[in-house]
């Protein structure tokens, strides 16, 4: 890309030119163009520092450390290597320069030493006889023997480019050794003349010339050498210096990444999780751990601290429903009726399945429908349901209806919504007494996974709390059954004398309170004993019976009918008064009149009845006064022809719990006397015969 940048600013400059375009166009054209792409060029790198930032970031926190271990550790070494080379470089350099240096001053002597050699043969020359050349002959040995010295030149000493010049140098030199000293020995020997004859001449000129002309030759060539490697020295120290200084940098990056990885990639991670683990240890699982997006050490970290949150969340879910459970069964335990025991189901079931809805369905006493008994958090209350609208009560076990497998809806289920629920059998000592429906209704920010998890983990939670719920509704029944067997009548199913105690103190003290009155009816059926003797004692109980379902038919929820012994009953009739309970009485004579019984195969005849009525708080103020006086009342409808209803009169204010005195026989005694009573009461003879 940059290069196509640069291929364009190069165009758009040869444009302008072919163009006539003016300087200023050009140069502004190529500014913007040049801002362009230092934008670009900006970005680019930012973006490189970012990838390799974050890939940096990716690596695992052993070979981040490592590698800046390693890069802390090959920095010095590279500093070390970096600083033999130029140590190196510098002693090769002063080398070459020291020899070159020693070369130069060796020629230069040499130089010296010609010229000395030349001025002081002039001087032979120039001398009339020996006596006056020898000083100069002399001066000429002892320079042309140093010479001589300086000519071994060291191959050392010669640089690469000169070593033939160097030769041929060496060469000349000889030849220039040689003929002076046969200048100085011919002087010696023949004058000074016949020396100056033979050496000073034009063939030795040149010998000196050419002598010169290498020596020059040479000397320059040391001295190129010289300059050339004195000027490398310079940029080679600056070489060094720019080297040490991107050393330099590339230490404090490393030092300044370890101690940014150490800070912010180990240390301030490393204090967070501690952080999330302590929290942790203290019991706040509320707590976000840090860190779980990392690809390193710490990440793994941050995970397994995560996992371990979950798994006391889990494990604090599991105590609380564990709490839950045994806080219902005790609930449960201390219900006194069924009534209680569904409220209190769905009181915890909505605290126990937060994400369900609820109903409890239980079997009817006719066991052809299931009643829904109790319905909670936000599920409807339905119809009775027939126990084959539920695949579960069908299968005889629980039914999931979900996104797994094949399943088929209840028929109790509305098939326009599609939410996963499921049916739980309740069983009670081996029998099946209703089934609890949970329809699952989940946070809709949930995942699949979650969801799932969420749903089984309430449908456990829902099975451990039907098998609660049944034991308790067995438990539940079981007691009314037993307390019905306390204080109900075995073959009338009317309550009995102990439990019509227990009521007329509360129904008295209740309308002593509230000021209303209480009406009592005694019954005794006429001439009861004729059935016996005529029909056979199970039809006088077909008749008791009979006379009981007529009893709970005739009158009210509230109202009391109770069975004392024989052929006696007294009704409790709560807020009724004298009138009232008299006219409810006459109701009751002609519903007896009316009655039909069959006992094997035929109608038994018909039966009457002999009602006293007496009522709270005309004909007393304890339950005993009231009763007594009621049948007092019996006993005068008995004498006065029986099949008719007698009331009591009113109390005497000045005889203190006393009942009205009227003309008839022994009364009942109230308690356990009162079926000790029923004895007298054949004394009175019967006079007339009702039955057909
Ligand atoms: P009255 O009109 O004077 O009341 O005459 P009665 O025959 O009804 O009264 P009586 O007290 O003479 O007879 C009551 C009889 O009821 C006597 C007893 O055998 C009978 N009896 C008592 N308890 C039962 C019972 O549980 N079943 C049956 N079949 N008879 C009973
Ligand atoms: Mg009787
Ligand atoms: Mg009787």
């Amino acid at each position: 890309m940059h290069y196509e940048l640069s291929y364009n600013i190069i165009r758009r400059h040869a444009a302008a030119r072919h163009e006539g375009g003016d300087l200023t166009t050009m140069i502004a054209s190529s500014m913007t163009t040049t801002r362009r792409f230092g934008g670009l060029l900006r970005r680019a790198c930012a973006g490189v520092v970012r990838s390799s930032t974050s890939r940096w970031n990716e690596l695992r926190l052993e070979t981040r450390l490592y590698a800046i271990i390693v890069l802390l550790g090959v920095l010095p070494a590279a500093g070390a290597m970096i600083a033999k080379v130029t140590i190196d470089s510098f002693t090769r350099d002063a080398a070459a320069l020291d020899r070159l240096a020693r070369g130069s001053i060796s020629l230069q002597r040499i130089d010296g030493l010609v010229n000395a050699v030349v001025a002081e043969s002039r001087g032979i020359y120039m001398s009339a006889d020996w006596k006056a050349a020898e000083p100069f002959a002399r001066n000429v040995s002892a320079k042309l023997a140093e010479l001589q010295k300086l000519a071994q030149i060291r191959a050392s000493e010669v640089i690469a480019s000169q070593s033939s010049n160097v030769e041929e140098l060496i060469l000349r030199l000889g030849d220039f050794i040689r003929l002076q000293t046969e200048l100085v020995r011919i002087a010696g020997e023949q004058g000074p003349a016949a020396a100056r004859a033979m050496g000073d001449n034009d063939a030795n000129r040149a010998t000196r010339t050419t002598l010169d002309d290498i020596l020059s030759t040479v000397a320059g060539a040391y001295d190129r050498e010289s300059a050339e490697a004195q000027s490398k020295i310079g940029p080679k120290e600056q070489g060094f210096l720019a080297s040490l200084t991107v050393l330099a940098l590339l230490s404090t990056l490393a030092l300044y990444t370890g101690l940014t990885l150490v800070t912010r990639g180990l240390l301030v991670p490393l204090l967070e999780t501690k952080d999330s683990m302590l929290r942790l240890a203290q019991g706040n699982l509320d707590i976000i751990v840090a860190g779980q997006a990392r690809t390193d050490e710490i990440g793994e970290m941050a995970r397994a601290v995560h996992v371990f949150q979950d798994m006391l969340i889990e494990r604090q879910k599991s105590h609380r429903e564990s709490e839950l459970l045994s806080e219902l069964n005790e609930w449960l335990q201390s219900c006194k009726s069924l009534a209680e025991l569904y409220e209190i189901v769905g009181k915890f079931l909505t605290l126990m399945l937060p994400d369900c809805a609820g109903s409890l369905y239980i079997y009817a006493n006719s066991r052809n429908v299931l009643d829904n008994v109790k319905s909670w958090n936000g599920a409807e209350v339905a119809q009775p349901m027939r126990p084959d609208d539920c695949w579960s009560l069908r299968r005889g076990h629980t039914v999931v209806r979900d996104d797994d497998g094949i399943h088929f809806d209840c028929a109790h289920v509305d098939p326009t919504r599609c939410d996963d629920y499921c049916c739980i059998p309740i069983l009670a000592h081996g029998e099946t007494i209703g089934m609890l429906h949970v329809t699952f209704h989940p946070d809709p920010a949930w995942d699949g996974a979650t969801r799932k998890e969420a749903f089984a983990r309430q449908r456990r939670l829902g099975l451990s709390c039907a098998e609660q719920i049944s034991m308790a509704i067995a438990n539940v029944k079981l007691r009314d059954q037993l307390q019905d067997q306390a204080i109900r009548d075995t073959l009338t199913g009317l309550f009995n004398r102990r439990y019509l105690l227990e009521t007329c103190h509360r129904e008295f003290s209740k309308a002593a309170r509230t000021r209303s009155s209480v009406g009592i009816l005694s019954i005794d059926i006429d001439h009861f004993k004729k059935y016996n003797d005529n029909h056979g004692h199970d039809a006088g109980d077909v008749l008791l019976r009979a006379f009981g379902e007529c009893l709970e038919s005739s009158f009210r929820g509230e109202d009391i009918a109770c069975r004392l012994g024989g052929e006696e009953f007294i009704v409790v009739l709560p807020g009724a008064s004298s009138d009232e309970a008299a006219y409810r009485a006459e109701e009751l004579k002609a519903s007896v009149e009316s009655l039909v019984i069959r006992y094997l195969g035929r109608n038994l005849p018909k039966m009457t009845v002999s009602i006293g009525v007496a009522a709270f708080p005309d004909s007393g103020d304890t339950p005993e006064a009231v009763i007594r006086a009621a049948d007092e009342a019996l006993y005068r409808a008995k004498e006065l022809g029986r099949n008719r209803v007698e009331r009591a009169g009113a109390a005497d204010p000045t005889c203190e719990n006393a009942s009205p005195t009227l003309p008839v026989a022994a009364p009942r005694a109230l308690g356990m006397d009162l079926v000790d009573a029923a004895p007298e009461r054949e004394r009175v003879e019967p006079t007339i015969g009702t039955a057909a």
